[in-house]
Protein backbone atom coordinates (compact mmCIF):
# COMPACT_ATOMS: atom_id res chain seq x y z
CA UNK A 1 0.00 0.00 0.00
CA UNK A 2 1.28 3.23 -0.98
CA UNK A 3 0.99 6.30 1.55
CA UNK A 4 0.46 9.31 0.42
CA UNK A 5 3.32 12.11 0.62
CA UNK A 6 4.40 13.91 3.39
CA UNK A 7 4.94 17.92 3.28
CA UNK A 8 8.57 18.48 2.86
CA UNK A 9 11.06 20.61 5.10
CA UNK A 10 13.02 23.00 3.86
CA UNK A 11 16.35 21.63 4.40
CA UNK A 12 17.82 25.43 4.59
CA UNK A 13 18.33 26.79 8.01
CA UNK A 14 17.20 23.55 9.59
CA UNK A 15 18.95 23.82 13.26
CA UNK A 16 21.09 20.81 14.53
CA UNK A 17 22.50 19.57 17.56
CA UNK A 18 25.41 17.06 16.91
CA UNK A 19 26.17 15.16 20.00
CA UNK A 20 29.12 12.87 19.03
CA UNK A 21 32.52 12.49 20.90
CA UNK A 22 34.39 10.22 18.02
CA UNK A 23 36.22 13.37 15.94
CA UNK A 24 36.48 11.97 12.44
CA UNK A 25 32.53 11.09 12.07
CA UNK A 26 31.39 15.12 14.13
CA UNK A 27 33.94 16.17 11.50
CA UNK A 28 32.39 14.30 8.52
CA UNK A 29 28.76 14.69 9.57
CA UNK A 30 29.27 18.95 10.35
CA UNK A 31 30.91 19.51 7.21
CA UNK A 32 28.52 17.51 5.38
CA UNK A 33 25.55 19.00 6.46
CA UNK A 34 26.97 22.42 6.37
CA UNK A 35 27.70 22.25 2.99
CA UNK A 36 23.76 20.99 2.71
CA UNK A 37 22.26 24.30 3.97
CA UNK A 38 22.34 23.26 7.72
CA UNK A 39 22.82 25.12 10.92
CA UNK A 40 25.16 22.74 12.89
CA UNK A 41 26.00 23.00 16.73
CA UNK A 42 28.43 20.26 18.45
CA UNK A 43 29.13 18.77 21.15
CA UNK A 44 31.82 16.35 22.47
CA UNK A 45 30.11 14.78 25.68
CA UNK A 46 26.82 13.91 26.95
CA UNK A 47 26.59 16.53 29.77
CA UNK A 48 27.27 19.23 27.73
CA UNK A 49 24.94 18.13 25.10
CA UNK A 50 22.49 17.84 27.33
CA UNK A 51 22.66 21.47 28.75
CA UNK A 52 22.90 22.60 24.72
CA UNK A 53 19.53 20.76 24.11
CA UNK A 54 17.83 22.15 26.98
CA UNK A 55 18.22 25.41 25.75
CA UNK A 56 16.15 24.64 22.54
CA UNK A 57 16.75 26.33 19.51
CA UNK A 58 16.88 22.93 17.36
CA UNK A 59 14.82 21.31 15.29
CA UNK A 60 16.70 17.50 15.52
CA UNK A 61 19.03 16.59 18.08
CA UNK A 62 22.12 13.80 16.64
CA UNK A 63 22.33 11.98 19.57
CA UNK A 64 25.55 9.20 19.62
CA UNK A 65 24.75 6.49 21.96
CA UNK A 66 27.84 5.92 23.75
CA UNK A 67 29.08 9.22 25.19
CA UNK A 68 31.67 10.36 27.97
CA UNK A 69 29.94 11.90 30.81
CA UNK A 70 27.07 10.92 30.14
CA UNK A 71 25.66 8.57 28.14
CA UNK A 72 22.70 8.72 24.94
CA UNK A 73 20.06 6.77 26.65
CA UNK A 74 20.38 8.90 29.68
CA UNK A 75 20.71 12.53 28.06
CA UNK A 76 17.42 11.25 26.12
CA UNK A 77 15.79 10.29 28.79
CA UNK A 78 16.24 13.39 30.89
CA UNK A 79 15.92 15.65 27.87
CA UNK A 80 12.21 13.99 27.79
CA UNK A 81 11.32 14.12 31.54
CA UNK A 82 12.24 17.88 31.29
CA UNK A 83 9.49 18.24 29.07
CA UNK A 84 11.59 18.55 25.42
CA UNK A 85 9.45 16.99 22.65
CA UNK A 86 12.70 17.50 20.01
CA UNK A 87 12.89 14.76 17.78
CA UNK A 88 15.96 12.84 18.37
CA UNK A 89 18.22 10.63 16.23
CA UNK A 90 20.33 8.31 17.72
CA UNK A 91 23.44 7.03 16.49
CA UNK A 92 25.06 3.39 17.26
CA UNK A 93 27.73 0.92 17.01
CA UNK A 94 25.26 -1.22 18.60
CA UNK A 95 22.97 -3.33 16.19
CA UNK A 96 21.09 -5.39 18.91
CA UNK A 97 17.11 -5.30 19.13
CA UNK A 98 17.74 -4.47 22.91
CA UNK A 99 19.37 -1.16 22.49
CA UNK A 100 16.94 -0.19 19.56
CA UNK A 101 14.36 -0.66 22.13
CA UNK A 102 15.32 1.14 24.56
CA UNK A 103 16.56 3.93 22.90
CA UNK A 104 12.57 4.67 21.55
CA UNK A 105 11.59 3.52 25.37
CA UNK A 106 13.92 6.27 26.42
CA UNK A 107 12.63 8.75 23.76
CA UNK A 108 13.95 8.65 20.52
CA UNK A 109 12.51 9.24 17.18
CA UNK A 110 14.77 7.03 14.79
CA UNK A 111 18.16 4.97 15.12
CA UNK A 112 20.54 4.66 12.68
CA UNK A 113 23.33 2.03 13.28
CA UNK A 114 27.28 2.73 12.67
CA UNK A 115 28.57 2.91 10.08
CA UNK A 116 26.41 4.98 7.92
CA UNK A 117 26.18 6.65 4.99
CA UNK A 118 25.70 10.57 4.85
CA UNK A 119 22.86 10.42 2.63
CA UNK A 120 21.35 7.97 4.59
CA UNK A 121 21.78 10.17 8.11
CA UNK A 122 20.36 13.04 5.67
CA UNK A 123 17.03 10.96 5.23
CA UNK A 124 16.53 10.30 8.27
CA UNK A 125 17.39 13.45 9.75
CA UNK A 126 14.68 15.50 7.58
CA UNK A 127 12.09 12.67 8.04
CA UNK A 128 12.23 12.94 12.08
CA UNK A 129 12.52 16.62 11.88
CA UNK A 130 9.43 16.19 9.47
CA UNK A 131 7.60 14.44 12.26
CA UNK A 132 8.77 16.56 15.10
CA UNK A 133 7.94 19.39 13.51
CA UNK A 134 5.47 21.88 16.00
CA UNK A 135 2.38 22.85 14.63
CA UNK A 136 1.48 24.23 18.25
CA UNK A 137 -1.19 22.43 20.28
CA UNK A 138 -3.86 20.77 18.27
CA UNK A 139 -7.56 20.22 19.55
CA UNK A 140 -10.63 18.36 18.59
CA UNK A 141 -13.84 18.80 21.08
CA UNK A 142 -12.56 19.05 24.71
CA UNK A 143 -9.64 17.02 24.03
CA UNK A 144 -6.29 19.01 23.45
CA UNK A 145 -2.57 17.76 23.20
CA UNK A 146 0.47 19.95 22.99
CA UNK A 147 3.41 18.46 21.28
CA UNK A 148 6.24 20.72 22.89
CA UNK A 149 5.29 19.58 26.40
CA UNK A 150 4.60 15.85 25.37
CA UNK A 151 0.84 16.47 27.47
CA UNK A 152 -3.14 16.19 26.33
CA UNK A 153 -5.90 17.86 28.43
CA UNK A 154 -8.93 17.05 28.50
CA UNK A 155 -11.53 18.57 29.99
CA UNK A 156 -8.85 20.57 31.59
CA UNK A 157 -7.04 17.79 33.22
CA UNK A 158 -3.55 17.64 31.94
CA UNK A 159 -2.15 13.54 30.73
CA UNK A 160 1.37 13.40 30.08
CA UNK A 161 1.90 11.10 27.15
CA UNK A 162 5.23 9.29 26.19
CA UNK A 163 6.82 10.21 22.47
CA UNK A 164 5.10 7.04 20.95
CA UNK A 165 1.69 8.19 22.21
CA UNK A 166 1.67 11.56 21.52
CA UNK A 167 3.00 10.91 17.47
CA UNK A 168 0.07 8.81 17.34
CA UNK A 169 -2.30 11.28 19.02
CA UNK A 170 -0.82 14.59 17.02
CA UNK A 171 -1.61 12.50 13.48
CA UNK A 172 -5.09 11.85 14.93
CA UNK A 173 -6.05 15.05 15.69
CA UNK A 174 -4.64 16.60 12.80
CA UNK A 175 -6.80 14.61 10.54
CA UNK A 176 -9.48 14.58 12.64
CA UNK A 177 -12.13 13.70 12.55
CA UNK A 178 -11.15 11.41 9.03
CA UNK A 179 -9.35 7.84 9.45
CA UNK A 180 -5.98 7.15 10.02
CA UNK A 181 -5.00 4.18 8.18
CA UNK A 182 -2.71 1.91 9.70
CA UNK A 183 0.13 2.41 7.99
CA UNK A 184 0.35 6.06 8.28
CA UNK A 185 -0.11 5.12 11.94
CA UNK A 186 2.99 3.36 12.05
CA UNK A 187 5.42 5.43 9.95
CA UNK A 188 4.44 8.56 11.99
CA UNK A 189 5.31 7.34 15.44
CA UNK A 190 8.09 4.63 14.38
CA UNK A 191 9.64 6.01 11.36
CA UNK A 192 12.33 4.04 9.83
CA UNK A 193 12.39 1.89 12.85
CA UNK A 194 8.60 0.64 11.60
CA UNK A 195 6.47 -1.58 13.91
CA UNK A 196 3.37 -3.93 13.80
CA UNK A 197 -0.56 -4.45 14.37
CA UNK A 198 0.54 -5.94 17.43
CA UNK A 199 2.83 -2.94 18.77
CA UNK A 200 0.32 -0.15 17.48
CA UNK A 201 -3.06 -1.64 18.67
CA UNK A 202 -0.99 -2.02 22.34
CA UNK A 203 -0.09 1.65 22.25
CA UNK A 204 -3.63 3.45 21.16
CA UNK A 205 -4.75 0.90 24.03
CA UNK A 206 -2.75 2.55 26.37
CA UNK A 207 -3.62 5.98 24.87
CA UNK A 208 -7.18 5.06 25.11
CA UNK A 209 -6.61 4.33 29.09
CA UNK A 210 -5.12 7.85 29.58
CA UNK A 211 -7.17 9.87 27.12
CA UNK A 212 -10.96 8.06 26.84
CA UNK A 213 -11.02 5.48 29.69
CA UNK A 214 -11.48 8.44 32.71
CA UNK A 215 -13.91 10.03 30.94
CA UNK A 216 -17.47 9.84 29.88
CA UNK A 217 -17.59 9.05 26.52
CA UNK A 218 -14.66 7.50 24.42
CA UNK A 219 -13.21 9.73 21.60
CA UNK A 220 -10.52 7.79 19.84
CA UNK A 221 -12.42 5.14 17.55
CA UNK A 222 -11.08 1.70 15.72
CA UNK A 223 -12.53 1.25 12.27
CA UNK A 224 -11.65 -2.59 11.74
CA UNK A 225 -9.35 -3.40 8.78
CA UNK A 226 -8.41 0.44 8.34
CA UNK A 227 -7.54 2.61 10.94
CA UNK A 228 -8.23 5.04 13.43
CA UNK A 229 -9.53 8.28 14.19
CA UNK A 230 -10.69 10.69 16.89
CA UNK A 231 -14.38 11.97 17.16
CA UNK A 232 -15.46 15.02 19.59
CA UNK A 233 -18.41 13.70 21.55
CA UNK A 234 -22.04 14.64 20.81
CA1 LIG B 1 30.73 7.44 20.95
Amino acid sequence: MSLPPLPSVPTAGLRVLLVEDEHDIAANVWDFLERRGYVVDHCADGAGGLARAMQGGFDVVVLDLGLPRLDGLDLCRRLREAGHGVPVLMLTARDTLDDKLRGFAEGADDYLVKPFALAELEARLRAVARRGRSSGPLACGPLVYDPDVLAAQRDGRQIPLTRLQGALLEILLQEAPRIVPHARLIERAWGAAGADMAALQTQVYELRALVDRPFAQPMIQSVRGVGYRVVAPE
